[in-house]
């Protein structure tokens, strides 16, 4: 018999395995970005032609390889960064596979450099394996040619120029946030694309994003015996449906983990809307015993030990973050071009009052201090430091001391439906109904845990018929109904008593109210990312129990919505559907508009 098994030579062996970790242009810069970083250097720059199909070329300033490793290179399973499954376990490099010089070299023409400090000379191999010496700066230099020549194959898969370019810019982005401490530039094309120099955290987003997007960033901070987190979270209003920056940066590493995406929506709750998501950049570092890298060839997703307590470590300190800070929205006035009409600034009149706030408005005692809320990233920074250094154990630090609230004054009621205030430096309206319906969802809540709910005893009990269906959905939801107030009893297959309500709710139409609310239960538009009857309930309750927009308060009642509104501190933002219950226009938006600053 004709024997027909056969080992693969080395060269095909190569080429397959280049199927898994180099799929295109990007990934090459991937493996030579982790390699320079591995290699502790403090300046990597990039040169890319052809959106990498034709050129990828990195520099660094690295440790360097030495002359006599040359010969090992570019083969199978060859690596200087582990030596046995223990160091597998404990590697903080981000390579360690000895994969990724094998396949690169064998897909395209390449030639790797070297020049260690302690060496005399640089050295040079390139894909044929022809080693020589060569005059270079200390560091590294990797180019890779005409990727995938040999195989056109694989080239056909790769997508236009563009695209491609696109796809190593993500990239690249993803590990200049992954290491800003690193100085990094990039070119495309002999085009300078950036050039980021070495930076903290917070500077490592400004540069990419930008400093408005930046100044809209909450600092998020945990330091427990098994995680570090530290980050920062966009405010509510930063969250979108599309191409949201959500980033996880996991030992150094940029990793998928829809898991913990997930924690960090959670965490906003009812502060964005169900199909919004929020914006994030938070750095993790946990022990490499703890989580397995090694689940994916490109090492883009992986397998954590205490996956559940990562999450809750996440979700708290994001919610941590997010409840210390004033989250009002601004409204955003855009900048109008009056200078046809007016030359410079009017002068104020000679009779004006240096101090424009009548008397007659006591927004509360002088100690009152701005919230510090707008600090800068910077300042953050610098003080989280400091606070580092201590130690800190299983503690939210986000933003230590409480911030004051600005206490609001009411001057009108626009359209029965607004409420005009003033605050201590903004104009502040508040929509009455997403207000008081997030105060009756809280309290409900609250109550709910308690188990002692306020309830207001209807003089004459009355009695509603209702369908088998919707007395169906009554018993569902009675326990909870109970727990926040309800006094209803199920009286027969279509027919139910209510003794008493909410002590909290508006007196309307009881008959109309509860139909309504069996209904809002039964078909739930609303919250479909609930799955918690108790909080559909809760939910409903409190919107069809609210003041009603549309409906005409007192100053009484308005100054009570406003009280109520600061007992909940945090969480008087939004209502319970993601939607503002109050925006701002700051005094110094009303001076720009009317030309009295710049
Ligand atoms: P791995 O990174 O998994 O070890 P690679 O094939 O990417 O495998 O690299 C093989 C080896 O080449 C590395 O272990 C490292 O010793 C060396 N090396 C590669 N790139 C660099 C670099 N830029 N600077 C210093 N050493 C490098
Ligand atoms: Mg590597």
């Amino acid at each position: 018999m004709t024997k027909t098994i056969h080992k693969l030579p080395n060269d095909l062996i190569n080429k397959i395995a280049a199927g898994e970790v180099v799929e295109r242009p990007s990934s090459i810069v991937k493996e030579l970005l982790e390699n320079s970083i591995d290699a502790g250097s403090t300046e990597v720059n990039i040169e890319l032609e052809n959106g990498g199909i034709q050129l990828i070329k990195i520099i660094d300033n690295g440790k360097g390889v030495h002359q006599d490793d040359f010969p090992q290179l570019f083969e199978r399973h060859a690596t200087s960064k582990i030596s046995s499954l223990q160091e597998l376990e404990q590697n903080l490099h981000l390579g360690f596979r000895g994969e990724a010089l094998a396949s690169i070299s064998s897909v395209s023409h390449t030639i790797f450099a070297s020049f260690p400090k302690d060496a005399k000379s640089g050295t040079q191999i390139d894909s044929s394996g022809e080693i020589k010496p060569v005059s270079m700066p200390h560091g590294t230099q990797v180019e890779i040619n005409d990727l995938f020549y040999n195989v056109p194959a694989r080239k056909k898969y790769l997508k236009t120029e563009n695209t491609e370019y696109k796809k190593c810019l993500q990239l690249i982005e993803q590990y200049c946030l992954a290491h800003p401490e690193v100085h990094f530039s990039l070119s495309h094309n002999q085009k300078v694309i950036f050039d980021y120099s070495s930076t903290d955290k917070a500077g490592r987003i400004r540069q990419i994003f930008g400093s408005e997007f930046s100044e809209k960033l909450l600092p998020v901070f945990f330091q427990g015996n098994e995680v570090f987190i530290e980050g920062f979270v966009g405010k509510p209003e930063l969250a979108k449906q599309k191409s949201p920056h959500q980033f996880f940066l996991i030992n150094g590493r940029p990793i998928k983990t829809p898991a913990f995406n997930y924690a960090v929506k959670q965490a906003f709750g009812s502060l964005i809307f169900p199909q919004e998501k929020p914006q994030f950049f938070l750095w993790i570092n946990i022990n490499p015993e703890d989580v397995d890298m090694n689940v994916h060839p490109r090492k883009i997703e992986a397998r954590f030990h205490y996956e559940g307590v990562l999450f809750r470590h996440i979700l708290r300190s994001v919610k941590h973050a997010l409840e210390k800070t004033d989250l009002t929205k601004q409204i955003e006035i855009p900048k109008q071009n009056y200078n046809s009409f007016i030359s410079k600034p009017a002068p104020s009149p000679s009779f004006s009052s240096p101090n424009p706030a009548p008397q007659s408005f006591n927004l509360g005692p002088s100690s009152y201090k701005p919230s510090n809320s707008k600090k800068s990233l910077t300042n953050y920074f610098q003080e989280n430091h400091q606070r580092n250094t201590q130690t800190l154990n299983n503690s939210y630090t986000s933003n230590p001391e409480p911030q004051s609230k600005p206490k609001l004054y009411p001057l009108a009621q626009i359209e029965n439906s607004y409420i005009l205030c003033q605050g201590e430096s903004s104009l502040v309206i508040i929509d009455q109904h997403a207000a008081h319906e997030r105060i009756l969802y809280e309290q409900f809540k609250a109550e709910a845990l308690s188990q002692s709910p306020k309830s207001q005893k209807l003089l004459t009990p009355i009695q509603i018929q209702l369908t088998p269906k919707e007395t169906k959905t009554l018993e569902e939801a009675q326990e909870t109904l109970t727990k926040i107030g309800f006094d209803i009893t199920i009286l027969g297959q279509d027919s139910i008593g209510i003794q008493g309500l909410p002590a909290k709710f508006t007196k309307t139409n009881l008959e109309e109210l509860i139909k309504d609310l069996l209904d809002d239960i039964q078909n739930n538009d609303s919250f479909q990312n609930l799955s918690d009857l108790e909080d559909i309930v809760i939910n409903y309750a409190a919107c069809r129990g609210a003041i009603k927009f549309g409906q005409p308060l007192t100053r009484d009642e308005m100054i009570a919505l406003i009280q109520e509104m600061e007992k909940i501190e945090h969480k008087q933002y939004s209502c319970p559907h993601g939607r503002p219950s109050k925006v701002e226009i700051t005094f110094k938006q009303l001076e720009k508009q009317f030309k009295r600053i710049k």
